[in-house]
C-alpha cells in the first residue's frame, strides 16, 4: 500500500507544482506509515524521474508509452486507476490545475473515491480523514471529511514547500493496458501562443494594471520581470484596451496564479483581481496611493510612482547579481 502522487511532465521534465504534489504526498505517507509511489506518463527525462526520489518519493512508476505524451483525462484517468490497483493505493495525489481536475474527476467515479480539490493544508488524521480546502476564490476556507475507501486530494499551489533534499527513489516501467476508447480525439500538433514562462508555473509575477497609463510604458515593468526571471501579468482592463495579450489577464475572470511572490504595479486591488492573487505566498504592491485597496492585502508596499520606482528595483536586482 502507497500513497499514488500523479505528476505531470513538460517536455520530459516534471513540473514544478508536480514537485510540490510529491513532496506533499511523501508528508501523507509519512503520516500514515507508508510510502509514496509517483506515477509518471508519456516522455519523460531519465535523470527527471530519478530527482524525484530528492522529494520524498521512493518509487516512480513510468508507462512511457507515446500515446501518454500528449494530456488526456480520460486516457490518464484510466491508467491511473490501474496503478492505484497494482499499488492497493487509498490515497491519490493530484496538483490542481485544468487537467489535474480532470484526470481527478474521472478517477473519482472510476474508483468511487471521495475527492476533494483545491486542498491546502496537510490532512487532519485521527480516527477520521479531513482536509482543508479553499472556497469562494480562496475568500474562505472549509474542512472536508472524506469516508471513502479511496481518497483523491487535489492539492493548491504552494499547500507544502517542495524542498529538495536527498533521497532515492527507484524507477519502474509500468505498461498499464491502453483502451481505444480512451483515446477518442487525438492531438496533432501543438503551437504555442507565446514561449513565455507560463503564469500558473512562475514562481514569480510581475503585473501592471491602468496606472501604467499605456502599451508604450510596458518596457520598465518588462525589464524589471526580465531580471528577476519572473513572468508577466496585467489586471482586466489593462487586457481589455489591448495593452497586454488577453492571456496576461489575472483575477477572478481570468487566470489565477498562486506563486512565491506577486508584484503588483500600479494595479488598485479591486476584489475581482484579488480573487486571483490571493494564493500568492507573497504580495508586494508599488501604488503612488497610499489608500489603494490592494496595500491591504499586501505583505510589503511601496508608495511610488512606478515609472521611477521601477529602473531603480531592476538596477538593485541587476547590482545584487
Ligand atoms: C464581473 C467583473 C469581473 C472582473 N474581473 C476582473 C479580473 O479578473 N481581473 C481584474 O484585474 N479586474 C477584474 N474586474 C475589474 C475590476 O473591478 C477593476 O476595475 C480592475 O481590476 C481595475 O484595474 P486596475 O487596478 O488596473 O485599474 P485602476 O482601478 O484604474 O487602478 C490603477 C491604479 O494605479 C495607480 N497608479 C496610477 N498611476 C500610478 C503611478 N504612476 N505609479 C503608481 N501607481 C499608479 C492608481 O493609484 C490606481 O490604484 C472585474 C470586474 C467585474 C465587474
Amino acid at each position: 500500500m502507497s500513497v499514488l502522487i500523479f505528476i505531470e511532465l513538460d517536455n520530459g521534465s516534471v513540473k514544478k507544482t508536480s514537485l510540490e504534489a510529491v513532496a506533499y504526498g511523501a508528508e501523507v505517507a509519512r503520516l500514515t506509515g507508508t510510502t509514496a509511489t509517483v506515477l509518471a506518463l508519456g516522455k519523460a527525462d531519465a535523470a527527471e524521474l530519478e530527482r524525484i526520489g530528492n522529494f520524498g518519493a521512493t518509487k516512480v512508476l513510468h508507462a512511457a508509452d507515446e500515446k501518454l505524451s500528449h494530456e488526456n483525462s480520460l486516457a490518464y484517468a484510466d491508467v491511473l486507476a490501474q496503478a492505484v490497483e497494482k499499488e492497493n493505493s487509498k490515497i491519490i495525489i493530484i496538483s490542481k490545475s485544468g487537467l489535474g481536475d480532470a484526470v481527478a474527476a474521472r478517477a473519482s467515479a472510476k474508483l468511487k473515491a471521495g475527492i476533494v480539490s483545491g486542498v491546502t493544508d496537510l490532512p487532519v488524521i485521527n480516527g477520521g480523514f479531513s482536509v482543508k480546502r479553499s472556497i469562494y476564490t480562496g475568500k474562505a476556507f472549509s474542512v472536508v471529511e472524506i469516508k471513502s475507501d479511496i481518497k483523491i486530494l487535489v492539492v493548491k499551489k504552494n499547500a507544502i514547500e517542495a524542498t529538495e533534499g536527498s533521497g532515492t527513489a527507484t524507477v519502474e516501467t509500468f505498461t498499464p493496458v491502453l483502451r481505444d476508447s480512451d483515446f477518442l480525439a487525438s492531438v496533432g500538433q501543438i503551437e504555442k501562443a507565446s514561449s513565455e514562462l507560463s503564469l500558473t508555473e512562475a514562481d514569480i509575477i510581475v503585473s501592471g494594471g491602468r496606472g501604467m497609463k499605456g502599451p508604450e510604458n510596458w518596457q520598465p515593468l518588462l525589464d524589471f520581470a526580465k531580471s528577476l526571471g519572473a513572468a508577466t501579468g496585467c489586471s482586466k482592463p489593462v487586457s481589455d484596451l489591448d495593452w497586454r495579450p488577453h492571456h496576461e489577464h489575472i483575477g477572478q475572470t481570468g487566470i489565477k496564479v498562486a506563486p512565491n511572490l506577486y508584484i503588483a504595479c500600479g494595479i488598485s486591488g479591486a476584489i475581482q483581481h484579488l480573487a486571483g492573487v490571493n494564493g500568492s505566498k507573497y504580495i508586494v504592491v508599488i501604488n503612488k496611493d497610499p489608500e489603494a485597496p490592494f496595500f491591504k492585502a499586501a505583505d510589503y508596499g511601496i508608495v511610488g510612482d512606478i515609472f521611477e520606482v521601477l529602473p531603480k528595483l531592476t538596477k538593485a536586482v541587476q547590482d545584487l547579481k
